[in-house]
């Protein structure tokens, strides 16, 4: 079976397209979405994401504001930060970028972000609002993202037995809460699996769609996966390749390749779930700003 590519990257340039155009609306009211975007210390992977997110805000006409502020930023300082962003009526959104230097604490500083600017979808009150269902909050950007791939890609969810590998705060959580809810892009069986799940491959193998998001460079094999199922790899892993300049490649939680050849349809890495991220993050900017501004808001998931 030749598995069809899931082409994160055109999705979304789909988003973006929409944001464009949502973004343009709001200028005809005097209205500019702002997202704020806060880093700390000078991690070289942190500073190329917080750069890439500044420079597809400002293509999509959205004010974008970046504090790069140095590793020794006390939590004081930083919390002051977040508190003027707060009060800021150009800001819609603020996103601290993660992980903050160890001195941090990183869940006092999501706590001091205004729920209604929260567009990673990190403070408890937006938790809280996706296990409630309520859709007013926010949700996590990747989780959004991959929810985005399967309704773009016509891939039903309704009633499926997904699967989803990994439980973090960031990704599989929420996403086992958003594909639960009722409605488009959701009422699915939801098993979510992780370090402590025994028998790993049979639960892997009873999925319609499995969704990959370990850290586990290559983890997920053929044995691990149903013939015929929907394979979205989350994982962005860096394994040692001497052959490159610069030494190492990217690769997914999927071994590609081999997962490839039994699945129906299936993710990259890059060009699968990566961009979506993003895309998702500057469409709760939006609707941060509709909703600030009393405006109706189109939920970001739908
Ligand atoms: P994380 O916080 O480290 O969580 C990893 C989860 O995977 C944990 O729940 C862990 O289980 C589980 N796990 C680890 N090894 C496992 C194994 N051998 N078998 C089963 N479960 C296992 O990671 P994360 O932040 O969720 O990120 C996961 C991956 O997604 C990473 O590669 C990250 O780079 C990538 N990511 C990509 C994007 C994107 O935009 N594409 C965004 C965020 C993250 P326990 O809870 O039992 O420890």
């Amino acid at each position: 079976m030749a598995a069809k590519i899931i082409d994160g990257k055109a999705i979304a340039n789909k988003v973006h397209a929409d944001s464009r155009r949502a973004v343009e609306e709001l200028k005809t009211r005097g209205i500019t979405p702002g997202l704020a975007v806060v880093l700390v210390g000078d991690d070289p992977a942190s500073r190329a994401y917080v750069r890439s997110k500044d420079k597809m805000c400002r293509e999509l006409g959205l004010h974008s504001v970046k504090h790069e502020l140095p590793a020794a930023t006390t939590q004081q300082e930083l919390i002051a930060l977040v508190e003027k962003l707060n009060a800021d009526p150009a800001i819609h959104g603020i996103l601290v970028q993660s992980p903050p230097p160890a001195h941090i604490d990183e869940r006092a500083v999501i706590e001091a972000i205004d729920p209604r600017k929260d567009v990673d979808g990190f403070h408890p009150v937006n938790v809280a609002k996706l296990a409630l269902g309520d859709r007013d909050g926010f949700v996590p950007c990747t989780p959004l993202g991959c929810q985005k791939l399967l309704v773009e890609s016509a891939v039903e969810t309704a009633g499926a037995h997904i699967v989803v590998l990994g439980r973090s705060m960031i990704v599989g959580k929420p996403l086992a809460l958003l594909l639960m809810q009722k409605g488009r892009g959701g009422d699915a069986t939801v098993t979510v699996a992780h370090s402590r799940t025994r028998n790993i491959a049979e639960v892997t193998r009873s999925a319609d769609i499995l969704i990959a998001a370990i850290g586990r460079a290559e983890f997920v094999q053929a044995e691990h996966v149903r013939e015929g199922a929907v394979v979205i790899d989350v994982g962005i892993n860096r394994v040692d390749d001497p052959i490159l300049d610069r030494g190492y490649r990217l690769t997914g939680d999927v071994d590609f390749a081999n997962v490839a050849a039994k699945c129906a349809a299936i993710t990259p890495v890059p060009g699968g779930v990566g961009p979506m991220t993003i895309a998702m993050l500057i469409a709760n900017t939006i609707k941060a700003c509709r909703q600030l501004h009393g405006l109706e808001s189109e939920t970001a998931w739908d």
